[in-house]
């Protein structure tokens, strides 16, 4: 019997976790799990001409949209972007709100060595939101705690730069489903096309690309747990 799991993902603006783990998310969704993906920042800085306030909008709507394509349930802590910042008590509190909502059985985020501040800063803030919402008497009024602290993996950086997988996920079944999702960053990829000259989708199907190569399929997305104490488990988690 398949133990249904409530699968928690966590990036730091509205199309990371399409980049690096929508493959392996939508397979959780097919096999009957609950997925649910939240961006930390609004994102309201990645644009030259569009204001903050209408683009945090536009792109609270695209990931939305992403998030449907896979069946996933979406949120975002609404933090603007440059400002995730894991020592912000605020910051904190709406995290474990969220956790203790959720009740994750495991949570993918950021690498603790990513190369923006903000995913970096999502991974500390993860990492240290986790540990007060398994206390009873932290903010007890946000809801029932998580109990015991929950495994956390770690996903892959932009362009798989300074990360090594040892954990893959064969997304070959549903690399169509992740492009198809990463392309509702409408805003995202145009500005990426002219402001880097950089077809957004393509980059991302080659990442995977690359990975699958690594590990003898077409498509994969690469992990590592984190192996503090209390995070490790016995159990395969990933699909
Ligand atoms: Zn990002």
């Amino acid at each position: 019997m398949v133990i249904k799991m409530n699968v928690l993902a966590i990036g730091a603006h509205p199309d990371d976790l399409e980049i690096a783990c929508y493959g392996t998310l939508s397979k959780y969704v097919k096999a009957g799990h609950k997925v649910f993906v939240c961006h930390v920042s609004n994102g309201n800085l990645g644009h030259v001409e569009i204001m903050p306030d209408e683009l945090s909008v536009i792109r609270f709507n695209e990931a939305q949209k992403a998030a449907e394509i896979i069946g996933a349930e979406h949120c975002s802590l609404d933090i603007d972007d440059q400002y995730v910042d894991s020592n912000n008590e605020e910051q904190v509190e709406k995290l474990v709100r969220l956790l203790r909502r959720v009740q994750p059985d495991f949570i993918i985020t950021h690498s603790d060595r990513d190369y923006h501040r903000d995913h970096t800063e999502t991974y500390r803030l993860v990492f240290r939101a986790t540990c007060c919402a398994s206390l009873t008497h932290y903010d007890s009024e946000s809801g029932q705690s998580i109990a015991p602290i929950c495994p956390l993996y770690m996903m892959d950086t932009l362009a798989n730069t300074g990360f090594e997988p040892t954990e893959n996920v064969d997304i070959t079944d549903s690399i169509d489903l992740k492009l198809k999702a990463l392309s509702c960053h409408e805003s995202q990829i145009k500005w990426m096309k002219e402001h880097d000259k950089i077809d957004f989708v393509d980059f991302v199907k080659n990442c995977s690309r690359v990975r699958g190569y690594q590990c003898g399929v077409d498509y994969a997305e690469g992990f590592r747990p984190d192996m503090n104490y209390g995070r490790r488990t016995a159990k395969r988690l990933l699909p």
